[in-house]
């Protein structure tokens, strides 16, 4: 895998949010086409709901041990996520994750998964940090309709996972959950990895190797500058193509095609025949945007267009006062909104005032 080397900038201050209760109106034509067309040609196919920005761990390329968290009284309630999910599977939505912060925090996650599975027929798939899956839930979240799960897991070292989660969970525990979401029929399981540089970067390999077995794919994710401490470092940011070169120092990797086009991995098969896969998601390095089909809403009800967004639209009134044909109509405005691309390596780039765990990874 090749990447041309980028210059990174360093990045100034986050803008200031931008928040606005309404998007303008999307042409007729759109509101027409009864989609989430925008003004690029892209259509809207998989909804990241994030469920809650609070969290268990403070991973150190994430969050700040003290992180603001939105107010309770400004949170979406489990009705108002199935109601987001039931209208934007009208929409033409075939996805939801379900994601945060840390998503299994949420009282009503099984309540939640249920209504979505009772109104739509999405896949429907979680990311957490695995720290709280135990058989039970899982049998009870698959039971009422989960399809998949997607865990976080970025060293295998004890004393090194307790640095980056700011935890006294362990890595033993993540790699017992992983087990647990296979044996409960929840995979294949995708178990995603940041690596930073003199942090975790030399494992690299040893990640890797957790895929070399049928059901799971280790994914491993660019860093981006969405963290709360504004510590995103081009000097400490390692790139999909070095951590490619680490693993296949020790496990010659080829290219599979790909399947989905909208998909932000790039993914490898072992060379030596090995059943499992490694992908890249190369946010920074090689942006996937012409072919993005994600929209976003964040606890608080925010509809973000894009990861990098610096605007977001208000959904709660329409959720609070409007039928379904509002909250549909304002979801194709949010959708008409967005950006052609996230503008990382643009010059003059600024990272938005939301961090990655108040927005929904
Ligand atoms: N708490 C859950 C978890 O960790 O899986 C779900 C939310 S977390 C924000 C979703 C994903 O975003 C995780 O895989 C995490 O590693 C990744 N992530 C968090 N901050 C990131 C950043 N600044 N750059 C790239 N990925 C990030
Ligand atoms: Fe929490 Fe996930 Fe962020 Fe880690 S990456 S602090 S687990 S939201």
């Amino acid at each position: 895998m090749t990447v041309a080397p980028l210059p990174l900038p360093q990045f100034a201050q986050a803008r200031q949010a931008r928040t606005f209760t309404r998007p303008p109106r999307a042409p007729d034509a759109v509101h027409a086409a009864g989609r989430m067309l925008d003004s690029h040609g892209r259509t809207i196919r998989d909804l990241r709901l994030s469920l809650t920005d609070r969290c268990n761990f403070r991973c150190t390329y994430c969050m700040e041990p003290d992180v603001r968290f939105a107010a309770p009284e400004s949170l979406l309630q489990a009705e108002d996520f199935v109601r987001l999910a039931r209208v934007a599977a009208r929409l033409g939505v075939t996805k939801i994750r379900l994601t945060g912060g840390e998503p299994t925090l949420h009282p009503a996650l099984g309540e939640i998964i249920a209504g979505i599975r009772v109104h739509t027929g999405c896949e429907i798939a979680l990311t957490t940090n695995g720290s709280m899956l135990d058989r039970a839930s899982l049998r009870a979240w698959r039971v009422a309709g989960l399809d998949r799960v997607t865990i976080s897991l970025d060293t295998l070292r004890p004393d090194r996972f307790a640095h980056i989660t700011r935890s006294t969970c362990s890595p033993q525990r993540v790699l017992a959950a992983i087990e647990d979401c296979l044996a409960e029929g929840l995979g294949p399981v995708k178990v995603n990895a940041v690596l930073v540089r003199g942090v975790n970067d030399d494992e690299a390999a040893d990640l890797a190797a957790l895929a070399r077995r049928p059901g799971v794919e280790m994914r491993f994710i660019e860093w981006m500058p969405l963290d709360s401490g504004r510590t995103w470092d081009p000097d400490r940011w390692v790139s999909a193509a070095e951590t490619c070169a680490m693993i296949e120092r020790r496990f010659p990797l080829v290219s599979l095609p790909t399947a989905d086009p909208s998909s932000t991995a790039r993914t490898f098969a072992f060379a030596d025949g090995t059943p499992g896969s490694v992908g890249f998601i190369a946010p920074v390095s090689s942006p996937f945007c012409g072919a993005c089909s994600r929209l976003r809403v964040t606890a608080d009800g925010m509809v973000r267009p894009c990861l990098f967004s610096v605007q977001e639209w208000d959904i709660r009134p329409a959720l609070r006062s409007g039928h379904d044909a509002d909250v549909a109509a304002f979801l194709i405005d949010a959708t008409h909104t967005k950006q052609p691309g996230h503008g990382i390596t643009q010059p003059g780039f600024e990272p938005p005032p939301r961090t990655m765990s108040a927005i929904g990874g």
